[in-house]
């Protein structure tokens, strides 16, 4: 996948979604590992980053701190550098995915949710585009299985709608389905790399569906109930929206409460 095809492949698979057009970045690729660990040596030196255990990041570091795996990386001037010998045919998307992100996601969200849900849509571009993914399974797996839990929750449309546009909405619908607090714990548990325990957090995940359920269902159906559910399905993406209305309709008629039945209706566009 060269830079024009790359970029194609993210505008046509999240362009809509991103509301601007996609930037491709200005893209250096390297001849091997080595000089792309001098580059990382280089820029972290000069941004004046530490290792893992504090030290001030001297040469060599990279070799000695950074994942073996390491085929590319983004920087925040929209600047990509791809090492040429690197095998997984999703790592451009993939770095061109970061330049594109929006800026509240990255300040919000720990690498590895950024890196989990950058590399799923990297793939589900490059699949879209009529590439193979094949090569990419060693890219952050871990990460990845960790934000499918997230994204079994808030749904992948609205984990999507989240990178391109700001965490905000995720961060609420996430909350409104699993508990005030939830998410919070989530992303500690994944700031801190503990990958386990962030799975253990979702193994009773819950979703729209259910709790628009609990809502409408009880013997006793109060106004706050029906707000919440409109409240819900405002947060969501499209796909999560008819989750919400599929869930909410058979229900809606037994509600004895004309009002509330209008007013679901109306704002679910049942
Ligand atoms: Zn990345």
């Amino acid at each position: 996948m060269n830079a024009a095809t790359a970029q194609q492949a993210i505008q046509k698979a999240f362009g809509k979604v991103a509301g601007q057009p996609i930037t491709g970045g200005k893209i250096t690729v390297v001849d091997n590992k080595a000089a792309l660990y001098a580059l990382i040596d280089q820029f972290s030196m000069q941004d004046g980053d530490k290792s893992p255990d504090g030290k001030p990041w001297e040469a060599g570091f990279a070799e000695k701190y950074i994942d073996g795996r390491v085929l590319g990386f983004a920087r925040k001037d929209s600047s990509i550098y791809i090492d040429k010998t690197g095998t997984d045919p999703t790592i451009l998307v993939h770095e061109m995915l970061h330049v594109n992100a929006s800026k509240d996601w990255q300040a919000a969200m720990p690498t590895s949710v950024d890196e989990g849900v950058t590399e799923d849509l990297a793939i589900q571009a490059v699949k879209a585009s009529g590439f193979s993914a094949s090569g990419s399974e060693s890219t952050y797996p871990k990460e990845r299985e960790a934000v499918g839990l997230m994204a079994g929750v808030v749904g992948s449309g609205t984990v999507t709608n989240a990178y391109f546009n700001g965490p905000t909405a995720m961060q609420a619908a996430y909350e409104a389905v699993m508990g005030a607090g939830t998410f919070a714990a989530f992303i500690a548990a994944m700031r801190a790399g503990n990958l386990e325990k962030a799975k253990k957090l979702l193994r009773k995940a819950s979703n729209y569906a259910q709790k628009v359920t609990d809502l409408l269902s009880g013997w006793w159906v109060s106004d706050a109930d029906v707000e919440e559910v409109i409240r819900i399905y405002g947060l969501v993406a499209d796909d999560e929206k008819r989750q919400v209305r599929n869930a909410a309709q058979p229900l809606v008629t037994s509600l004895s409460n004309m009002g509330q039945r209008a007013r679901l209706r109306i704002a679910l566009n049942l």
